[in-house]
Protein backbone atom coordinates (compact mmCIF):
# COMPACT_ATOMS: atom_id res chain seq x y z
CA UNK A 1 0.00 0.00 0.00
CA UNK A 2 1.45 3.68 -0.98
CA UNK A 3 -1.63 5.31 0.56
CA UNK A 4 -4.81 4.92 3.30
CA UNK A 5 -7.46 6.72 4.92
CA UNK A 6 -8.98 6.09 8.35
CA UNK A 7 -12.30 7.92 9.72
CA UNK A 8 -13.99 7.65 12.95
CA UNK A 9 -17.75 6.67 12.83
CA UNK A 10 -20.74 6.88 15.21
CA UNK A 11 -20.59 7.88 18.78
CA UNK A 12 -17.74 9.38 19.94
CA UNK A 13 -15.60 7.50 22.46
CA UNK A 14 -12.89 8.61 24.58
CA UNK A 15 -9.64 6.90 22.87
CA UNK A 16 -10.30 7.59 19.45
CA UNK A 17 -7.62 10.45 19.19
CA UNK A 18 -4.73 7.73 20.15
CA UNK A 19 -6.55 5.47 17.91
CA UNK A 20 -6.34 7.55 14.77
CA UNK A 21 -2.82 8.84 16.18
CA UNK A 22 -2.00 5.13 16.25
CA UNK A 23 -2.64 4.23 12.59
CA UNK A 24 -1.29 7.69 11.50
CA UNK A 25 1.82 7.07 13.16
CA UNK A 26 2.65 3.35 12.34
CA UNK A 27 1.52 4.00 8.85
CA UNK A 28 4.09 6.54 8.34
CA UNK A 29 6.84 4.09 9.67
CA UNK A 30 6.03 1.77 7.02
CA UNK A 31 6.35 4.30 4.63
CA UNK A 32 2.40 5.02 3.33
CA UNK A 33 0.36 8.20 3.07
CA UNK A 34 -2.15 8.90 5.50
CA UNK A 35 -5.57 10.64 4.94
CA UNK A 36 -7.98 11.71 7.22
CA UNK A 37 -11.75 11.69 6.52
CA UNK A 38 -13.52 14.32 8.35
CA UNK A 39 -16.92 13.18 10.20
CA UNK A 40 -17.05 9.66 9.39
CA UNK A 41 -19.20 8.56 6.33
CA UNK A 42 -20.24 11.81 5.49
CA UNK A 43 -16.76 13.20 4.84
CA UNK A 44 -16.45 9.94 2.72
CA UNK A 45 -19.32 10.69 0.38
CA UNK A 46 -18.64 14.63 -0.03
CA UNK A 47 -14.84 13.94 -0.47
CA UNK A 48 -14.04 15.85 3.02
CA UNK A 49 -9.99 13.97 2.90
CA UNK A 50 -7.22 15.49 3.55
CA UNK A 51 -3.73 14.23 4.13
CA UNK A 52 -2.24 13.66 7.87
CA UNK A 53 1.31 14.39 8.98
CA UNK A 54 2.94 13.12 12.48
CA UNK A 55 2.66 16.60 13.72
CA UNK A 56 -1.05 16.90 13.01
CA UNK A 57 -1.59 14.22 15.44
CA UNK A 58 0.88 15.46 18.43
CA UNK A 59 -0.94 16.39 21.68
CA UNK A 60 -4.17 14.46 20.97
CA UNK A 61 -2.99 11.16 22.95
CA UNK A 62 -4.53 12.76 26.16
CA UNK A 63 -7.80 14.16 24.36
CA UNK A 64 -11.69 12.51 24.98
CA UNK A 65 -13.78 12.86 21.60
CA UNK A 66 -12.34 12.36 17.99
CA UNK A 67 -10.16 15.68 15.83
CA UNK A 68 -11.22 13.88 12.95
CA UNK A 69 -15.21 14.46 14.15
CA UNK A 70 -17.77 11.67 13.92
CA UNK A 71 -20.73 11.32 12.40
CA UNK A 72 -24.42 9.21 11.92
CA UNK A 73 -24.88 9.06 8.26
CA UNK A 74 -28.39 7.63 7.11
CA UNK A 75 -27.10 7.77 3.47
CA UNK A 76 -24.68 5.40 3.90
CA UNK A 77 -27.33 2.60 4.37
CA UNK A 78 -27.78 3.00 0.48
CA UNK A 79 -25.13 0.39 -2.02
CA UNK A 80 -25.02 3.35 -4.60
CA UNK A 81 -23.93 5.88 -2.25
CA UNK A 82 -21.48 3.52 -0.32
CA UNK A 83 -20.31 3.14 -4.08
CA UNK A 84 -19.56 7.18 -4.99
CA UNK A 85 -17.80 7.01 -1.73
CA UNK A 86 -15.29 4.59 -3.10
CA UNK A 87 -14.75 6.65 -6.09
CA UNK A 88 -13.75 9.72 -3.56
CA UNK A 89 -11.20 7.34 -2.46
CA UNK A 90 -9.71 6.15 -5.32
CA UNK A 91 -9.93 9.53 -7.37
CA UNK A 92 -7.01 10.07 -4.42
CA UNK A 93 -5.23 6.68 -4.96
CA UNK A 94 -6.30 5.96 -1.78
CA UNK A 95 -6.31 2.35 -1.70
CA UNK A 96 -7.86 1.17 1.58
CA UNK A 97 -9.61 2.18 4.89
CA UNK A 98 -9.56 1.90 8.59
CA UNK A 99 -12.90 2.49 9.96
CA UNK A 100 -12.72 3.11 13.75
CA UNK A 101 -16.13 3.10 15.69
CA UNK A 102 -19.28 0.88 16.96
CA UNK A 103 -21.08 -2.27 15.79
CA UNK A 104 -23.42 0.28 13.06
CA UNK A 105 -19.47 1.69 11.73
CA UNK A 106 -17.88 -1.76 11.45
CA UNK A 107 -21.43 -3.19 9.41
CA UNK A 108 -21.25 -0.41 7.05
CA UNK A 109 -17.48 -1.05 6.41
CA UNK A 110 -18.19 -4.52 6.04
CA UNK A 111 -20.56 -3.71 3.15
CA UNK A 112 -17.86 -1.40 1.81
CA UNK A 113 -15.00 -3.72 1.34
CA UNK A 114 -18.02 -6.32 0.01
CA UNK A 115 -19.25 -3.91 -2.66
CA UNK A 116 -16.86 -1.70 -4.01
CA UNK A 117 -13.30 -4.33 -3.49
CA UNK A 118 -11.54 -1.69 -1.23
CA UNK A 119 -9.80 -3.45 1.52
CA UNK A 120 -11.21 -2.32 4.92
CA UNK A 121 -9.84 -3.09 8.70
CA UNK A 122 -12.07 -2.29 11.46
CA UNK A 123 -10.92 -0.84 14.89
CA UNK A 124 -13.79 -1.29 17.97
CA UNK A 125 -14.36 2.29 19.14
CA UNK A 126 -17.69 2.24 21.44
CA UNK A 127 -18.14 3.15 24.87
CA UNK A 128 -21.18 0.25 24.91
CA UNK A 129 -18.71 -2.75 24.70
CA UNK A 130 -21.13 -4.46 22.52
CA UNK A 131 -19.23 -5.45 19.59
CA UNK A 132 -18.93 -9.58 18.65
CA UNK A 133 -15.84 -10.64 18.97
CA UNK A 134 -13.54 -8.36 21.18
CA UNK A 135 -13.02 -8.23 24.86
CA UNK A 136 -12.68 -4.72 25.17
CA UNK A 137 -13.47 -2.00 23.11
CA UNK A 138 -11.72 2.16 22.83
CA UNK A 139 -14.10 3.88 25.37
CA UNK A 140 -15.31 1.46 27.54
CA UNK A 141 -12.52 1.51 30.73
CA UNK A 142 -13.28 5.62 30.59
CA UNK A 143 -16.94 5.25 30.27
CA UNK A 144 -16.84 3.29 33.24
CA UNK A 145 -14.69 5.51 35.21
CA UNK A 146 -16.89 8.31 34.40
CA UNK A 147 -20.32 7.04 35.21
CA UNK A 148 -18.27 5.68 38.85
CA UNK A 149 -17.13 8.86 39.54
CA UNK A 150 -20.32 10.21 39.49
CA UNK A 151 -22.17 7.85 41.25
CA UNK A 152 -19.85 7.54 44.39
CA UNK A 153 -21.09 11.04 44.57
CA UNK A 154 -24.72 10.41 44.25
CA UNK A 155 -24.61 7.13 46.65
CA UNK A 156 -23.48 10.36 49.67
CA UNK A 157 -26.90 12.15 48.60
CA UNK A 158 -28.68 8.57 48.70
CA UNK A 159 -26.94 7.59 52.19
CA UNK A 160 -27.89 11.05 53.83
CA UNK A 161 -31.60 11.36 52.61
CA UNK A 162 -32.21 7.48 52.81
CA UNK A 163 -33.27 6.78 49.09
CA UNK A 164 -32.82 4.87 46.25
CA UNK A 165 -31.45 6.00 43.34
CA UNK A 166 -32.24 4.96 39.79
CA UNK A 167 -29.02 5.65 37.96
CA UNK A 168 -29.25 5.63 33.95
CA UNK A 169 -26.17 4.72 32.11
CA UNK A 170 -25.76 3.83 28.57
CA UNK A 171 -24.85 1.19 26.62
CA UNK A 172 -27.54 1.21 23.93
CA UNK A 173 -29.01 -2.20 23.43
CA UNK A 174 -26.38 -3.99 25.66
CA UNK A 175 -25.96 -4.17 29.45
CA UNK A 176 -22.20 -4.62 29.27
CA UNK A 177 -21.66 -1.19 30.91
CA UNK A 178 -24.25 -1.15 33.57
CA UNK A 179 -23.25 -4.62 34.78
CA UNK A 180 -19.35 -3.26 34.87
CA UNK A 181 -20.16 0.32 36.23
CA UNK A 182 -23.07 -1.76 38.95
CA UNK A 183 -20.24 -4.41 40.10
CA UNK A 184 -17.57 -1.54 40.18
CA UNK A 185 -20.31 1.21 42.13
CA UNK A 186 -20.91 -1.47 44.89
CA UNK A 187 -24.78 -0.98 43.35
CA UNK A 188 -27.75 -2.75 45.24
CA UNK A 189 -29.61 -4.05 41.70
CA UNK A 190 -28.62 -3.84 38.21
CA UNK A 191 -31.12 -3.94 35.63
CA UNK A 192 -29.87 -4.80 31.86
CA UNK A 193 -32.12 -4.87 28.66
CA UNK A 194 -30.58 -8.77 28.31
CA UNK A 195 -33.83 -9.19 30.78
CA UNK A 196 -37.33 -8.03 31.16
CA UNK A 197 -37.42 -5.65 34.11
CA UNK A 198 -39.37 -6.57 37.00
CA UNK A 199 -40.38 -3.52 39.02
CA UNK A 200 -42.58 -5.83 41.74
CA UNK A 201 -39.52 -8.10 42.33
CA UNK A 202 -37.42 -4.99 42.54
CA UNK A 203 -40.02 -3.11 44.70
CA UNK A 204 -40.16 -6.44 47.49
CA UNK A 205 -36.31 -6.70 47.46
CA UNK A 206 -35.79 -2.95 48.88
CA UNK A 207 -39.09 -3.60 51.19
CA UNK A 208 -37.43 -7.03 52.56
CA UNK A 209 -34.19 -5.00 52.95
CA UNK A 210 -35.25 -2.61 55.03
CA UNK A 211 -37.16 -5.18 57.08
CA UNK A 212 -33.80 -7.21 57.88
CA UNK A 213 -32.39 -3.75 58.75
CA UNK A 214 -29.79 -4.16 55.41
CA UNK A 215 -30.45 0.15 55.16
CA UNK A 216 -33.45 2.07 52.96
CA UNK A 217 -30.67 3.60 50.55
CA UNK A 218 -28.49 2.60 48.13
CA UNK A 219 -28.04 2.54 43.68
CA UNK A 220 -29.72 0.86 41.31
CA UNK A 221 -28.08 1.22 38.02
CA UNK A 222 -30.21 1.22 34.77
CA UNK A 223 -29.48 0.17 31.10
CA UNK A 224 -31.04 2.77 29.34
CA UNK A 225 -31.52 -0.04 26.59
CA UNK A 226 -33.58 0.52 23.47
CA UNK A 227 -36.64 2.51 25.65
CA UNK A 228 -36.23 5.94 26.19
CA UNK A 229 -37.85 6.91 29.41
CA UNK A 230 -37.39 3.68 30.75
CA UNK A 231 -36.51 4.81 34.08
CA UNK A 232 -38.55 7.29 34.70
CA UNK A 233 -41.52 4.82 34.26
CA UNK A 234 -39.42 2.63 36.81
CA UNK A 235 -39.35 4.98 38.87
CA UNK A 236 -43.27 5.40 38.82
CA UNK A 237 -43.96 2.32 38.77
CA UNK A 238 -41.99 1.48 41.96
CA UNK A 239 -44.42 4.34 43.16
CA UNK A 240 -47.15 2.20 43.12
CA UNK A 241 -45.19 -0.33 45.74
CA UNK A 242 -44.62 2.64 48.08
CA UNK A 243 -40.84 3.43 46.91
CA UNK A 244 -40.04 6.80 45.43
CA UNK A 245 -36.39 6.55 43.94
CA UNK A 246 -34.70 9.64 42.91
CA UNK A 247 -34.11 9.10 39.23
CA UNK A 248 -30.55 10.29 37.61
CA UNK A 249 -29.51 9.98 34.43
CA UNK A 250 -25.82 10.29 33.12
CA UNK A 251 -26.33 10.89 29.80
CA UNK A 252 -24.00 12.27 27.35
CA UNK A 253 -20.89 12.69 30.01
CA UNK A 254 -20.15 9.50 29.98
CA UNK A 255 -19.22 9.93 26.68
CA UNK A 256 -16.48 12.55 26.79
CA UNK A 257 -13.45 12.85 28.88
CA UNK A 258 -10.22 12.18 28.83
CA UNK A 259 -9.06 8.87 27.63
CA UNK A 260 -8.23 6.18 30.42
CA UNK A 261 -4.78 5.14 30.52
CA UNK A 262 -5.83 2.06 29.62
CA UNK A 263 -8.08 2.88 27.22
CA UNK A 264 -4.95 5.24 25.50
CA UNK A 265 -2.49 2.15 25.33
CA UNK A 266 -5.75 0.14 23.93
CA UNK A 267 -6.71 2.74 21.25
CA UNK A 268 -2.64 2.80 20.62
CA UNK A 269 -2.09 -0.94 19.98
CA UNK A 270 -5.12 -0.98 17.98
CA UNK A 271 -4.44 1.58 15.56
CA UNK A 272 -0.94 0.38 14.73
CA UNK A 273 -2.15 -4.00 14.80
CA UNK A 274 -4.83 -2.36 12.24
CA UNK A 275 -2.00 -1.09 9.64
CA UNK A 276 0.25 -4.00 10.45
CA UNK A 277 -2.22 -6.45 9.41
CA UNK A 278 -3.36 -4.48 6.76
CA UNK A 279 0.24 -4.77 5.25
CA UNK A 280 0.13 -8.80 6.17
CA UNK A 281 -2.62 -8.83 3.52
CA UNK A 282 -5.64 -9.15 5.87
CA UNK A 283 -8.74 -7.21 5.19
CA UNK A 284 -12.65 -7.38 5.93
CA UNK A 285 -11.68 -7.69 9.26
CA UNK A 286 -11.64 -5.95 12.48
CA UNK A 287 -8.89 -6.10 15.38
CA UNK A 288 -10.29 -7.14 18.45
CA UNK A 289 -8.48 -8.06 21.73
CA UNK A 290 -8.88 -11.86 23.14
CA UNK A 291 -7.90 -13.01 26.50
CA UNK A 292 -5.22 -9.93 26.42
CA UNK A 293 -4.28 -10.51 22.60
CA UNK A 294 -5.13 -8.93 19.73
CA UNK A 295 -6.87 -11.42 17.07
CA UNK A 296 -8.28 -10.71 13.36
CA UNK A 297 -12.02 -11.20 13.45
CA UNK A 298 -14.20 -10.70 10.22
CA UNK A 299 -16.23 -8.29 9.97
CA UNK A 300 -18.70 -10.70 8.61
CA UNK A 301 -19.12 -12.40 12.30
CA UNK A 302 -19.92 -8.88 13.63
CA UNK A 303 -23.35 -8.78 11.31
CA UNK A 304 -24.46 -12.61 12.36
CA UNK A 305 -23.35 -12.76 15.74
CA UNK A 306 -24.56 -10.54 18.79
CA UNK A 307 -21.99 -10.42 21.60
CA UNK A 308 -23.69 -12.17 25.13
CA UNK A 309 -23.08 -10.74 28.46
CA UNK A 310 -20.47 -12.95 30.45
CA UNK A 311 -22.92 -15.41 32.54
CA UNK A 312 -19.60 -15.74 35.12
CA UNK A 313 -19.95 -11.50 36.04
CA UNK A 314 -23.64 -11.76 36.24
CA UNK A 315 -23.52 -14.43 38.41
CA UNK A 316 -20.86 -12.27 40.72
CA UNK A 317 -22.77 -9.40 40.43
CA UNK A 318 -26.09 -11.14 41.53
CA UNK A 319 -23.94 -12.64 44.53
CA UNK A 320 -22.75 -9.19 45.25
CA UNK A 321 -26.42 -7.56 45.92
CA UNK A 322 -26.67 -7.56 50.00
P1 LIG B 1 -22.15 3.52 18.77
O1 LIG B 1 -23.02 2.30 18.98
O2 LIG B 1 -20.98 3.54 19.67
O3 LIG B 1 -22.87 4.82 18.75
P2 LIG B 1 -22.14 2.71 15.99
O4 LIG B 1 -21.07 2.69 14.97
O5 LIG B 1 -22.79 1.38 16.27
O6 LIG B 1 -21.52 3.38 17.28
P3 LIG B 1 -24.43 3.60 14.47
O7 LIG B 1 -25.25 4.85 14.58
O8 LIG B 1 -25.12 2.30 14.58
O9 LIG B 1 -23.27 3.75 15.55
O10 LIG B 1 -23.66 3.62 13.06
C1 LIG B 1 -22.88 4.71 12.65
C2 LIG B 1 -22.96 4.90 11.16
O11 LIG B 1 -22.50 3.70 10.50
C3 LIG B 1 -24.37 5.10 10.63
O12 LIG B 1 -24.79 6.43 10.74
C4 LIG B 1 -24.19 4.70 9.17
O13 LIG B 1 -23.54 5.71 8.44
C5 LIG B 1 -23.24 3.50 9.29
N1 LIG B 1 -24.01 2.25 9.38
C6 LIG B 1 -24.59 1.71 10.47
N2 LIG B 1 -25.24 0.57 10.18
C7 LIG B 1 -25.07 0.36 8.85
C8 LIG B 1 -25.52 -0.63 7.91
N3 LIG B 1 -26.25 -1.67 8.30
N4 LIG B 1 -25.17 -0.47 6.62
C9 LIG B 1 -24.41 0.57 6.22
N5 LIG B 1 -23.97 1.54 7.04
C10 LIG B 1 -24.29 1.46 8.33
Amino acid sequence: YKSIAVLTSGGDAPGMNPAIRGVVRTALHHGIKVYGVQRGYSGLINGDIHVLSSKGVSNIVQKGGTFLKSARCSEFHQATIRANAASQLRKLGIEALIVIGGDGSLTGAHLFEEETGLPVIGIPGTIDNDIFGTDDTIGFDTAVNTALNAIDKIRDTADSHERYFLVEVMGRSSGFLAVHVGIAAGAEMIAVPEFAVDVEAISLQLATSKRKGLGSSGIIVVAEGNAPGLTNRIAEQMAHHGHTPYVSILGHIQRGGHPSGHDRVLASCLGAKAVEYLLAGYSDMMVGVNQGQVVDVPLDNLTRYRKGLDPELLKIALQLHK
